[in-house]
C-alpha cells in the first residue's frame, strides 16, 4: 500500500492528504518559527505534488523574501512552509493525524532558540544540508 498521511488545522476547515513519502521531522528554532508557533516548530516535508489541500480557508503569508507560511484563516493553525520556486513543502508535524510513524531526527537554527527551553537531543545541522 502506498504511503499516505492526513492532517488538519485545529478547527477542521483545512485538511490535507499527503500521497507520498514524508521526510523525518526537523525542529526549527528560528525567530520566525517562534513568533508564528509560540515556541519552536517540528516539521516534516513532502513533494509539493503529493500534497492535496481540502477546504477554502488556507491562507499564505509571505514571511521572508524566499518563503511563505500556510495557515488556517479561521483558527490560525500553522500548517505549511514552502520556499518559492521549490517543489517541496514543509508540513508542521503537529497538524498530522496520529500516529505519524515519523521520528525527530535533527534540528536547525539552534543559535536563535528561546532561552526558556532546552534543545532536544538530536543532531544540529544547517538548513542548507536539508535540501
Ligand atoms: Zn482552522
Ligand atoms: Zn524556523
Amino acid at each position: 500500500m502506498p504511503e499516505q498521511h492526513r492532517g488538519s488545522c485545529l478547527c477542521g476547515e483545512v485538511s490535507y492528504e499527503i500521497r507520498g513519502a514524508l521526510r523525518p521531522v526537523v525542529a526549527c528554532h528560528c525567530r520566525q518559527c517562534q513568533k508564528t508557533s509560540g515556541s519552536y516548530v517540528m516539521a516534516s516535508q513532502c513533494q509539493a505534488a503529493d500534497l492535496v489541500i481540502i477546504g477554502e480557508s488556507l491562507k499564505w503569508f509571505t514571511s521572508s523574501e524566499t518563503a511563505e507560511r500556510g495557515f488556517c484563516g479561521t483558527c490560525g493553525s500553522n500548517l505549511f512552509w514552502r520556499r518559492f520556486g521549490k517543489d517541496y513543502v514543509s508540513i508542521f508535524a503537529g497538524g498530522l493525524d496520529l500516529p505519524t510513524g515519523l521520528v525527530l531526527e535533527s534540528q536547525i537554527h539552534c543559535e536563535s532558540k528561546g532561552d526558556y527551553y532546552s534543545l532536544p537531543e538530536v543532531q544540529q545541522v544547517e538548513q542548507s544540508q536539508l535540501n
